[in-house]
């Protein structure tokens, strides 16, 4: 039978079951239990900052640092229009307007230089989104906010275990969001985590996760919450993830590099740069086509899933998708427009082997040189 390649599958090879095990011999599966605070205390270690809170998933995790920072009805914040849509919804969630940056053309991350042209009396913060695994360029957009009176978010969804000038991403930012669905670096099949150094935004995190319990108080609620929690069968096998992080990391930019191998010469594409001051950790390896039209990347696409291999089209930017297209001029963003309409992820999990990617990488250039 022809072998098979998904664009991302998850790797349980450590203690994932051992621990998951343990909490149904236990009965400790909810949302209290030891597994929760290992798995936020080696979180927190692993991104070297104060505090890790988990939740339910990177949308919650998103929308809970937003309220943490004040966010509120009218206020503007400002994202990436190269992001996955949860980025945008979760600003929405809080009754505030997202407003939208280009990308940089190399990086593919929000472009620090157009910030500052965006700004209004009403913005409140900055989200920035660490795509696809490559950090943002965080010094002058933590420069600009401090100008302004800016809270920074790094949407760390894609980026776990990635560096910027030597500082883990989840620890330059006022606070930063990742997510463990399926398909990410490491995973709890959905569920979420915050990082931060800052008391207060912990502890509001804290309370509004949880229904908004006082902590000191019983069925004391002074404020609004919500149940976003984790449970401790989820924090297991996160646990057992995280036991195993560098692996996993390395196995993502192993990957990355073989692309890159088989790949780098092919004038008709372009490939994920790494910034001299960034590790980037390829969560998705991806591809651009240099030249065509998103007829041509849909035809590339068709033609690798006949050949058994799954690739997925880069996210549509948030300026085109039906209840945000109102919001700005699809004009004001070249640049994503062109790489939105190219580009594609490719196959990129632990597993692959050289061979594998070697078979993908003939397959796409085979499929390329029956584009006319
Ligand atoms: C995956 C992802 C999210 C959302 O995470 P979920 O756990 O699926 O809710 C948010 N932002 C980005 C950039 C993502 O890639």
């Amino acid at each position: 039978m022809k072998k098979r390649y998904p664009i991302a599958i998850p790797v349980l090879n450590g203690n994932e079951k051992k621990y998951v095990t343990d909490c149904l011999d236990s009965t400790w599966i909810s949302s209290n239990g030891s597994y929760i605070e290992r798995f936020e205390q080696g979180f927190c270690d692993f991104c070297d900052t104060k505090h890790a809170i988990s939740c339910s998933n990177g949308t919650t995790a998103l929308h809970l640092a937003l309220m943490a920072h004040g966010v509120e009805r009218g206020d503007e914040v400002i994202i990436p229009t190269l992001t996955f849509v949860a980025t945008a919804n979760a600003v929405n969630y809080c009754g505030a307007t997202p407003v939208f940056i280009d990308s940089e053309p190399d990086t593919w991350n929000i472009n620090p230089e157009l910030i500052e042209t965006k700004i209004t009396p009403r913005t409140k913060g900055i989200i920035v989104v660490h795509i696809y695994g490559h950090p943002v360029n965080m010094d002058p957009i933590m420069d600009i906010a401090q100008k302004h009176g800016l809270f920074v978010i790094e949407d760390a969804a894609e980026a776990l275990g990635a560096e910027y000038k030597g500082k883990m991403i989840g620890s330059i930012g006022h606070s930063a969001t990742f997510s463990l669905f399926g398909n990410k670096i490491i995973t709890t099949g959905e569920g979420g985590m915050i990082t931060t150094n800052d008391d207060r935004i912990a502890q509001q995190i804290r309370l509004l996760k949880g229904q908004g319990q006082d902590p000191q108080k019983r069925y004391w609620f002074p404020v609004i919450g919500y149940n976003y929690r984790m449970t401790n069968i989820q924090a297991a096998v996160g646990y057992g993830q995280l036991e195993n992080i560098d692996w996993h990391v390395d196995q993502r930019i192993r990957v990355a590099k073989l692309y890159e191998q088989y790949l780098q010469d092919d004038v008709r594409l372009t490939l994920p740069v790494q910034k001299d001051w960034a590790r980037n950790v390829f969560w998705m390896s991806s591809i651009i086509l240099n030249k065509g039209t998103v007829q041509d990347r849909d035809h590339v696409m068709i033609q690798l899933k006949e050949r058994g291999i799954e690739t997925r089209p880069f996210f549509y930017p948030m300026h085109m998708l039906p209840p945000y297209k109102k919001l700005q001029k699809e004009e004001e963003f070249p640049v994503v427009n062109r790489i939105s309409a190219l580009g594609m992820n490719v196959p990129s999990y632990g597993t692959l082997s050289e061979e594998d990617v070697k078979f993908i990488c003939m397959n796409i250039k085979e499929v390329l040189d029956g584009l006319v």
